[in-house]
């Protein structure tokens, strides 16, 4: 394999760091072309540094003069402003672009990756959520591949590999419960975000480790995966498999099922997409039968957990609804973290947000910009009017 000159959008964060980890491990197989982060300029500066990036892009244009001036005697280009970084993304030398970027921010650059003819690997998934059908458009008018990294679609990536010729029967998304697995409604009313980030399994950016714990994680997974594998609603289920140790499954025309396996790391679906169609050697530890010795299985209570049932209806509705779904999940997210409102508030926001939203569908990108727009301001109005009342 060439060494694979990598972009990777959001390299402060968890997804971002755990990617450099997988690049120190194969410093044959990777170089570092492009960084970006928005907020973390020290890190991003040692980053850089460590990594001999060519270029790097810091979001808050503020913090320019500070990268700026660390990076110069290290001849290291610096950049500042979300403009700067779709503009960075022609740059010839860049072979594949990680998307690690957090919530909807991460749309334009993956289209504008795509529209480049890079190879995406996607972690930011929210951006399949909101613009799935013009991102596949995308990569289809550009014969541009799109890679997963989310846990449970590199293992249905990984599944579906030499099935050309069988079509996909069955998904099957496990999902590891959170930490708030076999609680009821009454419980959830009390709990602190401390308690929400707090996950079982996984070591993650604080967003995603709430949408893990309301199940909005598994609820965008869904509206993911039918992006990603072209699926119709009825084709994907989820189960609770709280080990994480099966990343998903795939169910084939003759009810045979393939699973992927593996520790819950995500340095391994990272690593899987940088170096696709290769594997390389772990930079990681491995499962081990002797200390898993039990995988178990129960359905996901949606009543309790009502994001993935709305989000269900939302992946149905499709047009502009996913869209609409992710901005108020954001908002209410935030909310939460801020201590503004309580756990059981997001679903219920989510749902509000939901009923007022105009309906449309075959939206281009300014009409989802627009949807994601009113959205945020329609939930944000619900929370300071404090007119949230959540079914106990
Ligand atoms: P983090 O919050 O840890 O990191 C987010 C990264 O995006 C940081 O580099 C941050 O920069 C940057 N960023 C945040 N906001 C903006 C913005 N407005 N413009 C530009 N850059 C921005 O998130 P994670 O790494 O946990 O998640 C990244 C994506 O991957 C999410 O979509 C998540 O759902 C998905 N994912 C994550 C998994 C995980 O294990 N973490 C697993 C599967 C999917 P800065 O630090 O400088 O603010
Ligand atoms: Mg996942």
């Amino acid at each position: 394999m060439m060494k694979r000159r990598i972009a990777l959008l959001g390299s402060t964060g968890s997804i971002g760091t755990q990617a450099l980890e997988v690049i120190a491990t194969h410093p044959d197989d990777f170089s570092v072309e492009l960084l970006t982060a928005n907020s973390n300029a020290s890190l991003l500066i040692k980053q850089a540094i460590r990594f001999n990036a060519a270029t790097v892009v810091i979001g808050r244009k503020e913090l320019f003069n500070e990268v700026n001036n660390a990076l110069l005697p290290h001849h290291i280009k610096v950049f500042a402003g979300e403009e700067s970084v779709l503009q960075c993304l022609a740059m010839e030398s860049i072979d594949l672009v990680l998307a690690a970027m957090v919530g909807f921010a991460g749309l334009k650059p993956v289209i504008e990756a795509l529209k480049n003819k890079k190879p995406v690997a996607i972690a930011n998934k929210e951006a399949l959520v909101v613009a799935g059908d013009l991102i596949t458009r995308i990569a289809a008018e550009n014969k541009t591949a799109i890679l997963p990294v989310d846990s449970e679609h590199s293992a249905v990536f990984q599944c579906i590999q030499g099935e050309l010729l069988n079509p996909i029967r069955k998904v099957i998304l496990t999902a590891s419960g959170g930490p708030f697995r076999g609680k009821d409604k009454k419980f959830l009313e009390g709990v602190t975000p401390h308690q929400a980030l707090q996950h079982p399994n996984w070591s993650m950016g604080a967003k995603i480790t709430i949408d893990s714990a309301t199940l909005m994680n598994k609820g965008l997974e869904l509206i993911e995966a039918k992006w990603l594998f072209g699926l119709k609603p009825e084709q994907i289920e989820v189960i609770v498999h709280p080990q994480s140790i099966i990343h998903s499954m795939v169910e084939f025309e003759d009810g045979s099922m393939k699973a992927q396996m593996g520790l819950p790391d995500m340095k391994l679906p990272i690593q899987y997409a940088l170096a696709y169609p290769k594997r390389l050697s772990p930079g990681f530890t491995n499962f081990n039968f002797a200390l898993n010795k039990n995988l178990t299985f129960e359905y996901p209570d949606e009543e309790t957990f009502r994001c993935l049932a709305i989000a269900r209806q939302v992946m149905i509705k499709a047009g502009n609804a996913p869209c609409a779904m992710n901005a108020a999940n954001e908002i209410a997210v935030a909310g939460f973290l801020n201590n503004e409102i309580r756990f059981n508030d997001i679903p219920t926001l989510v749902q509000l947000c939901l009923d007022k939203i105009e309906f449309k569908t075959g939206c281009t990108f300014e009409e989802y910009q627009q949807t994601d727009e009113q959205a945020r301001h329609i939930t944000r109005e619900i929370i300071s009017h404090k007119t949230i009342t959540s079914p106990v």
